[in-house]
Formats: structure tokens, C-alpha cells, sequence
């Protein structure tokens, strides 16, 4: 398989904001594991059982589980170029078993402090139909009800963007998942952007290391 791109950072960096960008530049399609947790607890799978108390209470879901639904995705046509991985890996057991089955050739950290997360996480909301996101201060759509990118009436909020979820996503990420920032600047992969700045800013940093 061709090179894969991993978006990295916190709850709420940005990283599916400006995963669409990337998408555009590279062609690669996103895989974003939280969004495909999401669409399995909607469905009701063994899946989305099994996955839905880890994040209503912001703990991660089992590696098991995560390489299990990766590995499936990755036989798919559309990931023969590779991928962008939006919220994966998430440890360093997930990042371990990733370069066993694809080749990552650039992991893009969005670094925003903890203080900008809250405020982030607490005003997200997203189209009911294509996901784009908003922001209810920082990136408002034109009507509250209806996306700009696609015309849909319908938006929605995640029952895991609440402060008490947030603040336990945070620790998750503190000492489950930053120390792969190290695992991968080790590789010589790694490439960090402010994501505390302007949405566009924050897309032509990205557009620059690309
Ligand atoms: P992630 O995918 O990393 O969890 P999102 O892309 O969903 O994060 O962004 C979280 C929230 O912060 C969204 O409401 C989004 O509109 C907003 N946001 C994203 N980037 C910025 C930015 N640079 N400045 C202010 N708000 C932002
Ligand atoms: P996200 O949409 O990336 O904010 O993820 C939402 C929730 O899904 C997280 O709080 C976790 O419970 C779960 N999740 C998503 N991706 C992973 C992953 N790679 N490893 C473990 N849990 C994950």
C-alpha cells in the first residue's frame, strides 16, 4: 500500500476540521475511527455496544477493537493509496500494529493547550449529512440549521462533547496517547503545526509541510 498520513493531537485540535483540505490536496481518502465508532453505535452493532460506555466516559476504546475495525478498512479499494488517519493511532500498541500493515510517511500534530480544548469541545457541532464542522463562536455556519457545504437542514452534537466527558478525553490523551509524539519523532515522521491560530492558518501550515 501507498503512504499513509496521520493527523495527530488532541480532542478538538482541529484535526477533522482540516481533514477535508487534506483530502482535497492528496486524494487520500479519511478514516477517522471516532466517526466509524459513532456510525457503529448508531447502528446498534456488537461493535457500537461494545465501544459506547469507553466514550460516553471519554476512555478509549480497546486496541483490540481499533486494529480489528482498521484492518477491515484498509482492505478496502479506496485505501490502496493510502489514507488519512484522523484520531488513530491513539496508542502506542495502535501505532505498533499500523506499521506492521501500512506505511505511514508523515504524522502532522495539531498542538493546541488544554486551556483552548474546553471551550472547543463544548461549542462543536457538526452537518447532520456531510459532517462538516462548525463552531457555535469560532466557526459559526451562515444559518445555525443548515450546513454551508451541502445545503442540509439538520446539525449535531455529540453526547461525549460535555466538560466532565472532555476533561476525561484530556487525561486520555495525556497518558495514553502524547507519548507518541516521541514514538514517532524517533521514526524522524513527526511535523507539528500551531493549531492555536485561525482555522485557515492552521490549513496552510499543513498545506506547507504537505
Ligand atoms: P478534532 O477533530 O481534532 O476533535 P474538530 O476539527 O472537530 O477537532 O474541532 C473542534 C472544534 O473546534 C470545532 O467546533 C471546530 O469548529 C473548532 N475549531 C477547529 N479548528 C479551530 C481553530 N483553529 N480555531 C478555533 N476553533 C477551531
Ligand atoms: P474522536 O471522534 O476522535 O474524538 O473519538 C471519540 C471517542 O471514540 C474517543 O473518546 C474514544 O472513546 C473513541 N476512539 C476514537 N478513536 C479511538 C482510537 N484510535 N482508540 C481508542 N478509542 C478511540
Amino acid at each position: 500500500m501507498a503512504s499513509s498520513i496521520v493527523l495527530f493531537g488532541p480532542p478538538g485540535a482541529g484535526k477533522g476540521t482540516q481533514a477535508g483540505n487534506i483530502v482535497k490536496m492528496t486524494g487520500k481518502p479519511q478514516v477517522s475511527t471516532g466517526d466509524m465508532l459513532r456510525a457503529a453505535v448508531t447502528a446498534g452493532t456488537a461493535l457500537g455496544i461494545e465501544a459506547k460506555g469507553y466514550m460516553e466516559s471519554g476512555q478509549l476504546v480497546p486496541d483490540a477493537v481499533i486494529i480489528g475495525l482498521i484492518k477491515e478498512r484498509l482492505t478496502e479499494s479506496d485505501a490502496i493509496n493510502g489514507v488519512l488517519f484522523d484520531g488513530f493511532p491513539r496508542t502506542i500498541a495502535q501505532a505498533e500494529a499500523l506499521s506492521e500493515i501500512a506505511e505511514v510517511s508523515i504524522v502532522i500534530a495539531i498542538e493546541v493547550p488544554d486551556n483552548r480544548i474546553v471551550e472547543r469541545i463544548c461549542g462543536r457541532y457538526t452537518c447532520g449529512a456531510c459532517g462538516a464542522v462548525y463552531h457555535d463562536l469560532f466557526n459559526p455556519s451562515n444559518d445555525p440549521n443548515v450546513c454551508d457545504e451541502c445545503g442540509h437542514i439538520g446539525m449535531k452534537r455529540r453526547a461525549d462533547d460535555n466538560e466532565d466527558t472532555v476533561r476525561n478525553r484530556l487525561e486520555a490523551y495525556h497518558a495514553q496517547t502524547s507519548p507518541l509524539a516521541d514514538w514517532y519523532r524517533e521514526r524522524g515522521i513527526f511535523s507539528a503545526v500551531n493549531g492555536d491560530q485561525d482555522i485557515v492558518k492552521v490549513g496552510e501550515e499543513i498545506a506547507a509541510i504537505l
